[in-house]
């Protein structure tokens, strides 16, 4: 289990992260999720002890991290830190001997992930004749060759397309079941809400939001509205608890401010023409805008 707790860290006089807790269990994903600058690069430097805390502690199972749990941690930085003049093989048997590890077990595990990611025949290419996306892929395998216990992947997804993220999520998916914990940050909140049990929003350092995300999504009373039809928008402005409308592509959004006022929209529209009524609860997104823009 990883344990944060209270963490705060000062850089002089500038009070990057404040008090940050949250717990982590083995086979849970973790979201953090924070505009620029709001602390989680400092965050994820204090956990991996590359950083020492102003006040507070980070335990692995009961103990500080140091470098003798090292070789248990894994970290997908946000810039790419390759050795680019080295072969995908050269690059990947240094990190996995860094981490102690067999020079055949990490080439057969090599030789799995190239598979999974269709890189096979690159094994012996340099780094810095791959593509962005693959190079993106490498720096992922060196991550977690040695198959740690806390993983910390910083925007994970950044620059790749469709296809490559979807490969990525299976690795990650397959790491979560074989009890994996994993901490990760995206400004992409689809992958955050795809993926994370937990989460915690940070705003200048400061916690906004923690928890779990479907009761966070449950506490969010906001809801939302999709109409089809020949509806008349003044019509539904006019309804109290109506918090905005909307009409994108046909399409009518309706904010509504609870479950509750849910009713007297379709009490309107039903005497109209409507070809769909769907109602949904706030995305991630929306909570994330609402909640950061309140504090900002
Ligand atoms: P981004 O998403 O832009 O990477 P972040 O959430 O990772 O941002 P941090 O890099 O942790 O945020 O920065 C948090 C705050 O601490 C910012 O105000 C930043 O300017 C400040 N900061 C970070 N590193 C240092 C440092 N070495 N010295 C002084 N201030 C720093």
């Amino acid at each position: 289990m990883l344990k944060v707790d209270h963490i705060t860290k000062y850089y002089g006089e500038i009070c990057a992260v404040n008090q940050l807790s949250f717990s982590l269990k083995e086979g849970e994903i973790f979201g953090l999720l924070g505009a620029n600058g709001a602390g989680k690069t400092t965050t994820f430097r204090m956990i991996l002890s590359l950083l020492e805390p102003t006040s507070g502690k980070v335990t692995l199972n009961g103990k500080k991290i140091d470098y003798s749990v090292m070789e248990s941690l894994g970290y997908l930085p946000e810039e790419r830190s390759l050795l680019t003049k080295l072969t995908v093989e050269e690059q990947i048997l240094y990190y996995g001997k860094l981490k102690g590890m067999k020079e055949e077990i990490i080439l057969k595990r090599l030789d799995e992930y190239l598979l999974k990611f269709g890189l096979l025949n690159d094994k012996r290419r340099k780094i810095k004749e791959l593509s962005k996306g693959n190079q993106q892929k490498i720096q992922f395998i060196s991550s977690i060759i040695h198959e740690p216990k806390l993983l910390i992947l910083d925007e994970p997804f950044t620059g790749l397309d469709p296809i490559n993220v979807k490969q990525f999520k299976e690795v990650i998916y397959d790491l979560k079941k074989r009890g994996c914990m994993i901490i990760f940050s995206s400004h992409q909140m689809e992958h955050i809400e795809e993926f994370c049990e937990k989460l915690v929003i940070l705003v200048k350092g400061n916690v906004v939001l923690s928890g779990d995300l479907k009761e966070i999504k449950k506490a969010y009373e906001k809801m939302n509205i999709f109409i089809r039809g020949d509806v008349k928008v003044e019509d539904i402005q006019k309804i109290d608890g109506v918090l905005e409308v909307i009409t994108v592509g046909g399409e009518i959004l309706v904010r509504v401010k609870n479950e509750q006022i849910v009713p007297a929209v379709f009490q309107v529209v039903k005497k109209r023409d409507i070809r769909k009524f769907v109602v949904e609860e706030a995305s991630l997104n929306e909570i994330f805008i609402d909640k950061v823009g309140e504090v900002l």
